[in-house]
């Protein structure tokens, strides 16, 4: 097949961290790079506006991937909703915005794996590189990049209230959750400027539009990779219903995320041998990690019906018009809220120095269920634990030889009974937030686990029945040198070559925080890395 593009990179998928390598490869006006992205345009309200990504984009086909897990035998067969952002910018286009890059120690916990220069000293430049902080620059955080992180503009009362009664049970105070140690509570911060999203695309990708040598391709889905011997050359692609094919002189970089990456490479013979020929896929290159390790923060919601209005009840059409004017004008109000605006951390066992959970309060009360979030039609608030850093691991597989159907994604969240008990501490001690003053005074009910959760047995029922991974796949592609790794610290795909991996899939270990940010901080090393090796 005659190619249609010729480039000297090809990134596939303009996500978090695929926007980020495209803008910073193109960069030197020399490098030919060629965008391709499976969704459209992100200028648009249902993006732009953080909380009404929740409403219009998640589950919406135009913006989301709407993928659907596989029966998960650790949780009574439950089959999860599981959204990925499916337009320019990828997931960081309709994410709740939260901006955490994690603790050190998971940087650390990588170098020990033995990722070379994937400590939290090397890659601490590059978060403070990639950030434009509110805050101002210092010894951890940066000023003047492309990404705007900033603070919550308009805070609920009842979020202020939360933090009192989180510093009442014994959590200390943080002014900046992003500093070490990452541990108490504190406002969220949001990746966000004057109160409109900033997404991955919009901090990097905007600003290099106008570049001769970058060029970005929508409504291009990637359907496998070609190669000469163990060389990546290109990759083949469909749009507007035509099959395409694109060259690519130095290297192909896939950036599609802890799902799309590890479907790509065993798509075009790059996996698990046996798992291939099932699918009559000729095996190019046997790697048993492609699709392995796939780690999530497990979420349990503890909900309150409250006596104050909250987010959740300011969807209707008169609200959306007053807030939608007021978010327009000001950037400020329901329509800029991150999510969650406060976050917590807290370690179940004292003698250790990591937090085991992470907690999401927000003032809105929704439940992540089967079908997508669902948001409540009463004054509510939300509480989120999250397992920090699980023990269980699923798996990513095909489905079918055929690009455009989904893989089979198994989260496997409880195969570890351990994590179940780590959420079990973390929210009974949530509950004990959630008793203390002043939050105890807005509250008229527990909707959820409910007061008949409160035994181990209750509470594992209730976990077992409710919980679900908080969207934050990875680890699909490992980094590392064991015999599951898949890529090398360069991101190059171990046993071939031109090829590499840059997303959240690479993670060793799924980082004690929300993802975005490490995706960025991904593609910044990634962007660096890739050139020396291709
Ligand atoms: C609802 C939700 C809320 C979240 N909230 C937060 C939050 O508040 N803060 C936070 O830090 N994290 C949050 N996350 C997680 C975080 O946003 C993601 O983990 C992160 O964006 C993943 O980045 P990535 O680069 O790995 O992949 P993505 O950003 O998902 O990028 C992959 C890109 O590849 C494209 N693609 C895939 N396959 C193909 C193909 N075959 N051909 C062409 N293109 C393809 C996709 O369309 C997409 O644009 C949230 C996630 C979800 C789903």
């Amino acid at each position: 097949m005659q190619a249609d593009h010729q480039a000297d990179y090809i990134v596939v998928g303009a996500g978090s961290a695929g926007s980020v390598v495209a803008a910073r490869l193109s960069e030197n006006g020399r490098n030919r790079v060629l965008l391709l992205e499976a969704g459209g345009s992100d200028r648009r309200l249902a993006i732009l506006m953080p909380a009404a990504t929740m409403l219009l984009a998640i589950t919406n086909p135009r913006y989301d991937w709407r993928f659907m897990a596989e029966p998960d035998p650790t949780r009574d067969g439950r089959e999860d909703y599981m959204p990925r952002g499916k337009v320019l910018g990828g997931t960081s286009s309709i994410n709740a915005t939260s901006f955490i890059r994690g603790a050190p120690e998971d940087y650390n916990g990588w170098a020990a794996l033995g990722c070379r220069g994937w400590d939290f000293e090397t890659v601490l430049p590059y978060f403070r590189r990639l950030e434009d902080y509110e805050g101002g620059a210092n010894e951890y955080r940066g000023a003047g990049g492309p990404l705007s992180v900033s603070h919550i503009r308009s805070v609920h009362p009842l979020s202020r209230a939360l933090i009192e009664s989180c510093v009442k049970a014994g959590m200390t105070f943080r002014e900046d959750i992003n500093l070490p140690p990452q541990m108490g509570v504190g406002y969220m911060q949001a990746s966000q400027r004057k109160g409109w999203r900033h997404s991955a695309s919009r901090a990097y990708l905007w600003p290099a539009k106008g570049r001769d040598n970058l060029r970005i391709v929508t409504h291009a889905q990637a359907l496998g990779l070609t190669f000469e011997g163990a060389r990546a050359t290109g990759v083949e692609y469909l749009r507007r219903g035509r099959r395409r094919r694109a060259t690519a002189a130095k290297a192909v970089v896939l950036c599609a995320g802890s799902f799309g990456s590890p479907q790509l490479l065993m798509l075009s013979g790059v996996g698990p041998a046996a798992h291939l020929r099932e699918h009559g896929i000729e095996v190019r290159h046997d790697l048993p990690g492609v699709g392995e390790n796939m780690q999530d923060h497990a979420g349990i919601s503890q909900t309150m019906w409250v006596n104050h209005t909250t987010y959740n009840v300011q969807t209707g059409p008169l609200s959306a018009m007053v807030y939608g004017a007021q978010w327009l004008l000001t950037g400020t109000g329901p329509g800029s809220t991150p999510i969650a605006q406060v976050c917590g951390y807290r370690r179940c066992d004292p003698s250790k120095s990591r937090s085991h959970v992470q907690y999401l309060f927000s003032p809105a009360g929704y439940d992540l269920t089967e079908d997508g979030p669902e948001v409540f039609e009463k004054p509510a608030i939300t509480g989120l634990t999250n397992l920090h850093r699980p023990y269980s691991a699923g798996t990513v597989r095909l489905a079918s030889a055929d690009p455009l159907k989904q893989p089979a994604i198994q989260p496997n969240l409880f195969a570890d009974e351990r994590d179940i008990e780590t959420l079990i501490l973390g929210s009974r001690f949530f509950r004990t937030v959630l008793e203390s003053e002043p939050i105890a005074g807005y509250i008229v009910g527990e909707h959820l686990p409910g007061k008949d959760v409160q035994s181990d047995d209750e509470w594992t029922d209730y976990i077992r029945a409710h919980a679900m991974g908080v969207y934050h796949p990875a680890g699909t592609c490992k980094m590392g040198h064991d015999p599951m790794a898949v890529v090398n610290d360069s991101l190059k795909v171990h046993g071939l070559e031109g090829l590499f991996v840059a997303d959240a899939s690479i993670m060793p270990t799924v980082v004690s925080a929300n993802l975005n940010a490490t995706c960025i901080m991904i593609g910044e090393r990634a962007a660096e890395l890739i050139p020396a090796s291709a």
